[in-house]
């Protein structure tokens, strides 16, 4: 495959512990994250969820952190890596620019291990981007492993792991773009979770999005599924945003979760404190929608391991 096949067009633009972890922020006794908590199963092998949708500020990065986060409170071992040169879930998990970052890991000069840093959130850890991200397609050239180089760090880390201390999750964030980052992160998941924004053009630009997945599972990672489509910035206020529900529902039936992310002003406060929305103001009604993302994609992975 080359990566103009996959090439976004020009115009567009981690327990068992029945209750959650002590060292969680107060008001972590709510039922839903005690049911969640009963959900978790730490396994050798992380499961890797790429958030991917190449339309931008659809809610990837506030996905990847807050989920990450909520799968972080009830005793997942969760890293995110952050491939989207904006560097914006670095920001917003309130970590200082750092002497290696997912460059340095994709193009071999450090490991996850030595690359990735922990967060003020227990047991959620980050490899950082900067822009220099930007350049790794450039200098990757057109060898045939440089759609693998995620996927091969990742075996590393995972082989390097002790059982006991192993990550149960890794949540890639995808830049809003089909380019070679975001294959990587497809032929190194083992499923892809969208998030698609409550506005009129919600479905513009899923058809190609879908069929790169498509085309990546046949000639790059035959594993690779759909986990879920995840409505964000749900906005209760107006026709339009039941209207996209609909819509979406009806065109992509049970890919969608259950879970709608509402449009939240703490939501989008957070990431300026360099805090997941979670730690911020765990009561707000974003918070408890991604609580509740959490539960679902626990859910869909014990049914997903089953199939
Ligand atoms: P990009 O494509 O640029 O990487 P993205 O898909 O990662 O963007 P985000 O950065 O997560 O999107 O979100 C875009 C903007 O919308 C950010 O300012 C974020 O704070 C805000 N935002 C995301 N989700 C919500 C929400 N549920 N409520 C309010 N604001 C939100
Ligand atoms: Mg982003």
């Amino acid at each position: 495959m080359s990566d103009q096949d996959v090439k976004e067009p020009s115009s567009k633009p981690d327990t068992g512990a029945a209750a959650p972890a002590a060292d969680f922020p107060a008001g972590t006794t709510d039922s839903q994250v005690v049911v969640l908590a009963d959900h978790a199963e730490p396994a050798k092998a992380p499961r890797v969820l790429a958030i991917a949708n190449q339309k931008g500020g659809v809610g990837k990065t506030t996905t990847a952190i807050n989920l990450g986060t909520a799968l972080a409170a009830v005793g997942e071992r969760v890293l995110i890596i952050d491939l989207d040169p904006q560097g914006n879930a670095r920001t917003g998990l309130g970590v200082d620019e750092r002497p290696l970052s997912t460059f340095d890991v994709l193009t071999g000069q450090a490991t996850i291990v030595a690359a990735r840093v922990p967060t003020h959130v227990p047991r959620l850890s980050i490899v950082p981007a900067t822009i220099d991200l930007m350049a790794f397609e450039r200098g990757s050239g057109d060898s045939s492993g440089r759609h693998y180089r995620l996927r091969d760090c990742l075996a590393a880390m995972t082989a390097s792991e002790e059982p006991d201390m192993a990550t149960s999750y890794v949540l890639i964030d995808c830049p809003p773009s089909l380019n070679l980052l975001t294959v990587n992160a497809l032929a190194a998941a083992n499923a892809v979770l969208v998030p698609l924004q409550c506005e009129f053009f919600a479905l513009e630009g899923l058809a190609q999005l879908l069929s790169t997945v498509e085309e990546i599972r046949v000639r790059l990672n035959p594993k690779l599924q759909i986990h879920g489509v995840v409505l964000t910035m749900y906005d209760q206020r107006t026709s339009l945003s039941d209207q996209v529900v609909d819509d979406v529902r009806r065109v992509l039936g049970e890919k969608v979760y259950t879970t709608i992310i509402p449009r939240n002003v703490r939501v989008a406060e957070s990431p300026s404190h360099g805090k997941p929305v979670l730690l911020y103001d765990y009561r707000c009604s974003g918070s408890q929608a991604y609580i509740q993302l959490a539960s679902e994609v626990i859910e869909r992975e014990r049914r997903m391991r089953a199939a």
